[in-house]
């Protein structure tokens, strides 16, 4: 007889993966390059050649601008930093909307409060996980001024779609890609597609400087005021003779020059690393195939590059299965056997409090109210009902940047989830 690790019995897995981990020598290297320089940044606020900062900060954006095959990279302190600064760059004025989805983490949303913008949320596809053409079409009013996109679990949107949209109501585009970066649209780098894209460069993430981020454009006036915000604004606005200042309330976002130089170093090896990725998704994926009731994305087709880059390999349970058992209760006899790395839906942004109360900038109300005008745009339940289904009943994620597995542990993987299928009648 055969026990499920829930109900007491062995659990099938006994030992503990090991950490995925992008880090090595060659970034130990670097760092001491910059330690014994003694640079450690070499930014100035003033209008003049450090403005851009140190000898690897613009060393990074040089080779991260060519890599992605962009005019502009420009680097910041983290991703919550660059999208800031991408919205600022926008022109996004209070009370005007920007649409964005709720599959996402806070920033994509907050950074649109943070310039007195206001967060619609539309629905997601269950093609790509990300925004629907036609949700956003259908979410779009006389106040829209952009569309937040976000490329979820390393997979790019549909841009051909979005853009058509964003053309045809005179819309920006921003593609929060930090979790997608070599992601590939139709032979086009994910994030270089919108108007600003960018990158996160956490310790989550597939390459990583620890913290840090890139943002990307090929629209020159777009840069210099990505360059700005970043970098305090200060007289430098009025040196670089930009003559609309909108927005130009400064930050320090800037990276520092030992973030840089790991970068540098990532940024040599991310088709290694993304292979590595991509590689270990898609043994998943065929191991996962023969299970019924669970959906998994269809691996890449051969190339260079790679359409989905697999932060995350998106599954979802479908009705077979759940008549049986909840997703819930399938993700914990999972867990028992020792399947780390499984997320159980991936929260929908607009049940944050900051939303449910729409409280942010003290207790006015604004940006949903400014003059006393309010917006009331819905974050009630029922707003994005595709999103909410995978959330509450149906998705589960694998988070594929956590461990580095063998193809013996991708094995015992496949035999955990057989194993509970067995046991709880799933097949
Ligand atoms: C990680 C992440 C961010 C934030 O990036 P940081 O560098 O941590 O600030 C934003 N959006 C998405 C989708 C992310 O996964």
């Amino acid at each position: 007889m055969v026990t499920l690790a829930i109900k007491g019995g062995e659990p099938l897995i006994q030992k503990k993966f090991k950490k995925y981990n992008p880090i090595g020598e060659e970034e130990r290297l670097a760092v001491d390059r910059v330690m014994t320089s003694g640079v450690l940044s070499r930014f100035v606020g003033g209008w003049g050649e450090d403005f851009n900062g140190g000898e690897e900060v613009q060393a990074f954006e040089k080779e991260w601008a060519e890599a992605f095959n962009v005019k502009h990279a420009i680097t910041v302190n983290s991703w919550t930093s660059g999208l800031i600064c991408a919205v600022g760059a926008i022109g996004i004025e209070p009370g005007d909307e920007v649409i964005v989805t709720p599959w996402t983490m806070c920033a994509s949303a907050t950074a649109i409060l943070h310039w007195g913008g206001i967060p619609v949320f539309a629905d997601i596809s269950l093609d790509d996980y990300c925004l629907d053409p036609a949700s956003v079409r259908a979410s779009i009013t006389s106040k829209t001024k952009a569309i937040m996109s976000v490329d979820i679990f390393g997979r790019s949107a549909n841009m051909d779609e979005l853009t058509g949209v964003a053309r045809e109501f005179n819309l920006k585009i921003i593609s929060d890609c930090a979790q997608a970066p070599g992601a590939v649209f139709q032979g086009r780098m994910a994030g270089t597609i919108a108007d600003i894209g960018g990158f996160s460069l956490n310790y989550h993430k597939h390459i990583h400087t620890g913290e840090g981020g890139v943002v990307v454009t090929n629209d020159d006036e777009l840069a210099l005021k990505v360059r700005l915000i970043r970098n305090h604004a200060e007289a430098s606005v009025k040196d670089a003779g930009l003559s609309d200042i909108t927005n130009m309330i400064g930050y320090n976002f800037r990276l520092g020059e030992i973030e840089s130089a790991i970068g540098r170093e990532q940024l040599k090896k991310i088709k290694l690393l993304l292979s590595g990725r991509v590689e270990t998704a898609e043994l998943l994926i065929e191991r996962l195939s023969k299970l019924k009731g669970l959906h998994l994305p269809k691996p890449n087709d051969v190339g260079v590059n790679w359409e989905n880059v697999y932060y995350v390999l998106p599954m979802r349970l479908t009705d077979p299965v759940l008549k049986v058992k909840s997703r819930d209760q399938i993700v914990d006899a999972l867990a028992a056997e020792g399947v780390d790395g499984l997320m159980k839906g991936y929260g929908l942004v607009y049940q944050l409090p900051i939303f449910q109360q729409k409280k942010c900038f003290g207790n006015f109300g604004f940006p949903w109210v400014i003059n006393g005008v309010t917006n009331d745009v819905s974050y009630s339940q029922g707003i994005c009902p595709i999103a909410e289904k995978l959330h509450n009943e149906t998705f589960i994620g694998y988070e594929v940047c956590l461990f580095d597995l063998s193809e013996e542990d991708i094995d015992l993987i496949g035999k955990a989830f057989d194993k509970v299928w067995k046991e709880m009648n799933l097949n």
